[in-house]
């Protein structure tokens, strides 16, 4: 290798390096970008699985509500029941002879939730 071939040699290997740095550095960009991105991510991740937890408590309790009690339409027509009155379609409003149970008011207070 000659002295002209050395320094070109030399150019070539100066270039190639300067664009790999340049490599390094765009990447090191990128890198950090996405660091931050990442953070943002789970900043946002976790506000929203605190959130979802929140929601999903206030169901919880809203569903043992509905599971334990009845409805208040459903507590008055109780209430009316063992006052001794029907409280079905079949005899609204009468008085219960007796206090004896009925079938048809039992359906209306206790039945199949609606
Ligand atoms: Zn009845």
């Amino acid at each position: 290798m000659d002295k002209k071939e050395l320094h070109e040699a030399f150019n070539e290997l100066e270039s190639h390096a300067e664009a790999t740095l340049t490599t390094i550095k765009k990447m090191k960009e990128e890198l950090s970008h996405l660091t931050e991105e990442n953070n943002v991510l789970r900043m946002e991740n976790q506000n929203l699985r605190d959130r979802l937890a929140e929601v999903m408590k206030q169901q919880s309790i809203e569903k043992q509500v509905s599971d334990t009690g009845m409805t208040k339409s459903r507590l008055n027509l109780e209430k009316i029941y063992e006052d001794g009155f029907h409280v079905c379609n079949l005899f609204y409003g009468s008085r219960r002879d007796g206090d004896e149970p009925c079938a048809f008011c039992l359906e209306v207070i206790y039945g199949e939730r609606r």
